[in-house]
């Protein structure tokens, strides 16, 4: 018989051997609020299927969770949606940079995949019209994110929100683009703004680790029981995390860590092991892809010490 793997150990083990690389990578200022932040934190945390957790760093403190909470809305939108959802959004990964609008316009205005910023525009002007109108459409990503990470405090700050509002001409362009191609319903600055404030959502890598237990069993959360996905919109999910939650360094990712992972500017990343834990880790030093430096080599180190991958 094997010796059970002690993930405390190996986090801690990870926690040592990140340290040299937490200076490395520069923080995202494109949104001065995000820039603020004390670039040198790590995090890490595994969550098991019966709740246990195994955590090291700064696995307390809140961070912007950012395209991670594209990963909420479209649990949602799937839902809603099913099938029709993709004659508004692809399931390609995107090769370009998650806010590039080359492709957009020569694919006329139908985004390669939910998790580049244009996809996840549309997704979220797609729940506003679902939901009958921003607010709501924001209160219920707010509703799912605390059913996920079972804790009813989960928050957006508005300080981050608004500071992307501020700079938001790139992300305004890409509804635009997507409007003038007639791939859009809603008011543009109203979609843009609601889909900012989905960004900002606040968690630790202890919520975030918690939340994503429903992509780990197959669209089931194995603590609470609720049924939040079924196995097939889980297994969708999870492809598309592999395929493109690192934007166009999604293959890199995948050649280096092999599991299914969303990542956010904020400098968090969420990995599934299928069948086992979900992983959230957080260093806010981001390298040129806008991926968390430290993260993605913490998880590297992860899969080869545990040998845990999906390959
Ligand atoms: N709110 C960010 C943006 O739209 C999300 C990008 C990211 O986390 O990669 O630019």
């Amino acid at each position: 018989m094997t010796t059970p793997l002690d993930y405390q150990e190996i986090v801690e083990e990870i926690f040592q051997e990140i340290q040299p690389s937490l200076t490395k990578g520069n923080v995202a200022n494109y949104i001065p609020a995000l820039a603020k932040v004390d670039p040198n934190q790590f995090a890490m945390t595994i969550t098991l299927k019966d709740g246990k957790q195994f955590s090291v760093g700064k696995s307390q403190e809140e961070f912007s969770i950012q395209s991670i909470s594209k990963v909420l809305a479209f649990s949602l939108a799937i839902d809603i949606y099913s099938k029709s959802l993709y004659k508004r959004v692809g399931v390609e990964p995107s090769g370009n940079a998650f806010n590039s609008l080359v492709q957009l316009e020569y694919e006329g205005g139908i985004p390669r995949n939910p998790f580049i910023n244009a996809g996840a525009i549309v997704v979220m002007d797609a729940l506003i019209s679902h939901y009958g109108g921003d607010y709501s459409a924001l209160e219920k990503v707010l509703t799912f994110a605390r059913e996920i990470s079972d804790n009813p405090k989960i928050k957006f700050d508005a300080v981050v929100a608004k500071s992307e509002m501020e700079h938001a001409s790139r992300n305004l362009s890409l509804a635009h683009l997507m409007k003038s191609f007639g791939n859009f319903d809603n008011d543009v600055r109203n979609v843009v703004q609601t889909y900012f404030k989905q960004c900002a959502i606040v968690m630790n890598t202890e919520n975030l680790s918690r939340s994503m237990l429903y992509l780990a069993f197959k669209g089931k959360d194995p603590i609470s029981g609720k049924e939040f996905l079924n196995e097939l919109q889980a297994k969708r999910i999870n492809a598309l995390m592999l395929t493109c939650g690192h934007y166009d360094a999604s293959g890199e990712f995948a050649y280096n860590v092999g599991l299914p992972a969303k990542s956010g500017v904020g400098g968090g990343i969420v990995a599934i092991v299928p069948n086992l834990m979900s992983i959230a880790v957080w260093s806010p030093r981001l390298n040129s892809h806008g991926n968390s430096l430290a993260g993605t080599l913490a998880l590297q180190m992860f899969t080869r010490k545990s040998g845990l991958s999906i390959f």
